[in-house]
């Protein structure tokens, strides 16, 4: 197995209008998209690894088809660091981050389903785990939602099993936080005070307003305030960890190894929310995961709680994942039999590899439209 040779690459996007009234922030969701990746070898093994995209599903497609399948060819699944740099190369005008990015971080968790199945190992115990059960959040609560609705959510959330929720704030694109208040207040109400409860602003302010905001809902004992300012806006990152003591996740928007040094640099991020399915794969998220423990910081990743499970569970500060119940259609859609949470624990199956299994039905109908 140690000779195994890439044949090829297939991608499929598998996309699905929203239907519920989902906005955040600062925008509205309108589509929710999988781009599925198969890498088959000539010992007929297959590897498959996913993107997640809103728009822009068509040129990652394009992208790996024409840019990166025709360097994986004839090549192993075991070179994942030498790939990662000659791709990373190769594509380097084009892609450090954004579109090109996603689509090699795609490919990258492929080759490491391949490393998992041709050595017969679930992927966190080859990357050093033991644990297969992981703490998950639930996620959604959007701001689109009438407060009865988002206590509905919250209460839903809960019944669910789940220890820890997260919900958005920044209505009517932010101009209102007074009524973010009241909405969090009606929350911690309605869940009582054992719950972790958590806040997502999606970019919305400005550090100056989001300070003011957080200082505001202190005494709702929130255990993270995501994004508060403009994911690329590192000085009002640091302004605001300085201006309250609710601790700050992001990351979600950073690309690569580079982008995560200039966090911790400047003192910008508590917890470190990146996703293996942007930053480059298992194969960045490894090192990025080394640079957040040499920098002391929580390591809980964006969404995509399948292809993360594998990583929070090998890192010794990986501390959850994330549910978004929005992606709850397509993910089920996708796969066949993936691991739903329990009780707010995701437990990893004992499978080779990532242990999923695509839905070969569905993914042809995708194909068809
Ligand atoms: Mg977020």
């Amino acid at each position: 197995m140690n000779d195994l040779k890439i044949t090829g690459i297939d991608v499929t996007l598998c996309e699905t209008r929203v239907k519920g009234n989902f906005a955040d922030s600062t925008r509205n969701v309108e589509t929710i998209g999988f781009a599925v990746v198969d890498v088959s070898t000539d010992q007929g093994l297959h590897g498959i690894g996913v993107t997640y995209h809103e728009v822009g599903g068509e040129a990652i497609r394009d992208f790996i088809k024409y840019a990166i399948e025709p360097k994986m060819i004839g090549r192993s699944p075991f070179e994942t660091e030498v790939l990662y740099e000659e791709n990373f190369h190769y594509m380097r005008g084009v892609g450090r981050k954004g579109l090109a990015f996603c689509a090699y971080s795609a490919v990258d968790i492929a080759l490491w389903d391949l490393k998992g199945k041709a050595l017969g190992m679930p992927l966190f115990r080859l990357l050093g785990g033991t644990n297969p059960e992981v703490p998950i959040y639930a996620s959604g609560g959007w701001t689109s939602y009438s407060t009865e609705e988002l206590v509905a959510e919250a209460k839903m959330m809960v019944s669910k099993g789940y220890k820890k929720i997260k919900l958005k704030v920044g209505v009517e694109g932010g101009n209102n936080p007074d009524e973010d208040v009241r909405r969090v207040a009606a929350v911690r109400e309605a869940i009582g005070p054992d719950i972790g409860f958590m806040l997502d602003a999606n970019n919305v302010w400005r550090a100056a307003t989001a300070i003011q905001f957080a200082n505001k809902i202190r005494e709702y004992n929130i255990e993270f305030f995501e994004e508060p300012v403009f994911a690329d806006d590192i000085p009002g990152l640091a302004e605001f960890k300085r201006g309250t003591d609710i601790p700050l996740a992001t990351g979600e928007h950073e690309y690569t190894r580079y982008g995560v040094r200039d966090l911790f640099l400047n003192h910008a991020v508590d917890i470190l929310q990146c996703d293996a399915t942007r930053v480059g794969g298992y194969t960045e998220m490894l090192r990025i995961m080394a640079l957040s423990q040499a920098f002391n910081k929580a390591f809980a990743p964006h969404g995509m709680e399948h292809m993360h499970m594998h990583l929070v569970a090998a890192a010794p500060n990986g501390v959850y994942l994330e549910k978004l119940f929005m992606f709850d259609e397509v993910v089920k859609s996708v796969y066949l039999n993936a691991p739903e949470p329990v009780n707010g624990i995701m437990t990893i199956p004992e499978k080779p590899g990532l242990g999923l299994e695509l839905n070969m039905d569905y993914i042809k109908e995708c194909k068809g439209r």
